[in-house]
C-alpha cells in the first residue's frame, strides 16, 4: 500500500493512513510505501536552491521550518513524551544531514545531481519513522526502513531506473523475515540507491513506481495506491468538474494516461507489475470506503472507444528545420540520437509531408539540454544553411483522447476535432499513435481547460457507462 502526500499530509491524515494499515494487516501481509508529507519535496528542491545561490541562511530556514512541521505532527500522533524522543532523534539525524548537503551546496555554490538527490529525498525519510510510529499507536508492530536498503538503481540522477533482478533480493532478504513477524514495514517511496550505495530518486511523483517495484518484487497480490481522489477520473477532476470514477481500466490505458499528465499515477507506475499481471488499485485514503479504480492487464471493455482525457502542460515544442533537411537523410536519426543521449522523453513526434520541419515535445525540465544538445549536433549544419533553425515553443500543451480499442470505431478523431474547432480551439498539431488507444494532440496552453471540457462532453465521460 502506498501512501501519497496528502495522505500523509497532516497527523490526522498519518493517523488515518495508520488505521488503514493496521485493518489491513490483520487480513493479510502487508508492507507500506510512504510519501513525504505533501509539499515537503518541493520545500527541499527550494532549499537546494537557495544553497546554490550562496544563501545558506535561507535553506537552513526552510529545513528548521519542516523540523517544526514534522514535530507537530509527532506531538498529535504520539501522546507520550517518551515514545517521541526516539523518533525525533531520527528526524534529528535526517534533517542535520539536510543542513549539511545545503551548507556544503552553498559554499561550492554548486549543485550537483546526486546532492539534490539526497536532499529531495529527506521528506520521505522523515515521513516514514511518522507513519511507522503511528501505525504501531493504532496496535500493530511497525518498523521505518530506508528504501536505499531495497530498491538497486542505476545512477542517473532525478530518474533512476530500477534493476529488478538485485532489487527482488534484497527486498525479499529485508522484508520477509519482518513480515513473518507481523510487522508492517514502512517503506520510504521515491527513493533508492546504486549498487554501490549511492542514493538516488526516481523521479517526481516516483512513489507510485516504487510500491510497483517493491510490489513486484515481493510477488504481491496487489498494490495500492492510496491517494487524494476516488480513483483514475475520465479526467482532472481540478480541470474538469464533472469527471467520473472509472471502476476499471487496463494497463495500457492506464499508463497512456499516465503518461501523457494524469498526476494520479507516475508514468512508469505500471511496468514493473506488466509481467507478473498484478492488479493496482487506485484508492481515496480520505473515503477508504469507496472502490476506486481497478487497473487489470484487460480493464473493463466498454465495446471500445473513449475513456478518459488528460493533458500534460509543462512541454516544450521544439522544432528542427529548414529547406536543406531534405538533402540530409540522416537528420531525424541524428535528433532522435541527440535528445536519447541527454536522456530527453520525447513525447510525441511530428514530421510535415515536406520534410521540412521535424518537430517534437519534450517536457519542460529536459527543454534546455536538449536544445543546447541538438545545437551542438547540428553546429555545422546550421553553419551551412542546411538545417535552417531550432526554435521552442514553451507555450504549448499536449490532450491526448484515451481508450483502448479506438481501432474499431472510425471517426473518433473527426469527432474530437469538429468539436474543438466549434469551441475555438486551435490545433498546432496532431498525432496518433499506432496502437490506437490514444489521439494526441497539440494547443495552446491556455486552451487546455476549454478542450478537455469539450471533448469531455462531446463524448459523454460524464455519464456512467452500464
Ligand atoms: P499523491 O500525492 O497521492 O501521489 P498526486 O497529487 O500525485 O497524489 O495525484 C493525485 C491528483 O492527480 C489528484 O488530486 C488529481 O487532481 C490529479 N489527476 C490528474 N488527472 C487525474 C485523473 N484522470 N484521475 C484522477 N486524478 C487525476
Ligand atoms: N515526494 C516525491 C515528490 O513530491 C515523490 C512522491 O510524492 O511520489 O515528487
Ligand atoms: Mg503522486
Amino acid at each position: 500500500m502506498k501512501f501519497g502526500g496528502t495522505s500523509v499530509g497532516d497527523a490526522s491524515c498519518i493517523a488515518r493512513a495508520a488505521s488503514i494499515l493496521v485493518n489491513a494487516a490483520k487480513e493479510c501481509r502487508c508492507v507500506a510505501v510512504v510519501s513525504a508529507m505533501s509539499g515537503v519535496t518541493n520545500r527541499l528542491i527550494e532549499a537546494t536552491n537557495h544553497a546554490e545561490a550562496g544563501n545558506a541562511v535561507e535553506a537552513t530556514a526552510i529545513l528548521e521550518a519542516l523540523r517544526k512541521q514534522h514535530e507537530v505532527a509527532l506531538t498529535s500522533l504520539l501522546p507520550n513524551e517518551k515514545g517521541r524522543e526516539s523518533i525525533r532523534g531520527k528526524l534529528e539525524e535526517v534533517l542535520a544531514e539536510g543542513r549539511r548537503l545545503c551548507e556544503g551546496t552553498a559554499l561550492l555554490r554548486e549543485l550537483t545531481p546526486r546532492t539534490l538527490d539526497a536532499v529531495s529525498s529527506l521528506g520521505e525519510r522523515l515521513s516514514a519513522p511518522l507513519v511507522a510510529a503511528a501505525v504501531k499507536e493504532a496496535g500493530a508492530a511497525s518498523e521505518a526502513i530506508d528504501a536505499t536498503e531495497l530498491v538497486v538503481t542505476d545512477a542517473f540522477h532525478g530518474g533512476a531506473e530500477p534493476q529488478m533482478d538485485l532489487t527482488r533480493e534484497k527486498s525479499q532478504a529485508r522484508l520477509f523475515p519482518l513480515l513473518e513477524k507481523g510487522i508492517v514495514p514502512v517503506v520510504t517511496g521515491f527513493i533508492g540507491a546504486t549498487v554501490d550505495g549511492q542514493l538516488t530518486t526516481l523521479g517526481r511523483g516516483g512513489s507510485d513506481f516504487s510500491a510497483t517495484i517493491l510490489g513486484a518484487a515481493l510477488n504481491a497480490d496487489e498494490v495500492i495506491i492510496w491517494t487524494d481522489v476516488d480513483g483514475v477520473l475520465t479526467a482532472d477532476p481540478r480541470l474538469v468538474p464533472e469527471a467520473r470514477t472509472i471502476p476499471e481500466i487496463s494497463y495500457r490505458e492506464a499508463a497512456e494516461l499516465a503518461y501523457f499528465g494524469a498526476k494520479v499515477l507516475h508514468p512508469k507506475t505500471l511496468n514493473p507489475v506488466v509481467q507478473a499481471a498484478i492488479p493496482v488499485w487506485i484508492r481515496n485514503s480520505f473515503q477508504p470506503d469507496r472502490l476506486g479504480t481497478k487497473i487489470t492487464p484487460e480493464g473493463r471493455s466498454i465495446g471500445g472507444g473513449v475513456k478518459a482525457l488528460t493533458a500534460i502542460r509543462d512541454v516544450t515544442l521544439i522544432s528542427v528545420g529548414g529547406p536543406g533537411i531534405v538533402g540530409l537523410p540522416d537528420v531525424v536519426g541524428r535528433t532522435f540520437s541527440t535528445t536519447a543521449a541527454v536522456r530527453a522523453n520525447v513525447l510525441l513526434i511530428s514530421q510535415s509531408s515536406s520534410q521540412n520541419d521535424i518537430c517534437f515535445i519534450v517536457a519542460s525540465t529536459d527543454a534546455q539540454r536538449t536544445v543546447e544538445a541538438l545545437r551542438k549536433e547540428f553546429a555545422k549544419d546550421l553553419a551551412h544553411q542546411d538545417v535552417e533553425h531550432i526554435t521552442v515553443d514553451p507555450n504549448i500543451a499536449i490532450v491526448a483522447v484515451v481508450g483502448e480499442n479506438m481501432r474499431g470505431i472510425p471517426g473518433i478523431a473527426g469527432k474530437t476535432f469538429s468539436a474543438l474547432g466549434r469551441d475555438a480551439v486551435n490545433l498546432i498539431a496532431i498525432a496518433q499513435g499506432s496502437s490506437e488507444s490514444n489521439i494526441s494532440f497539440v494547443i495552446e496552453e491556455k486552451a487546455v481547460k476549454q478542450a478537455l471540457v469539450t471533448a469531455h462532453r462531446e463524448f459523454g465521460l460524464g455519464t456512467p457507462h452500464g
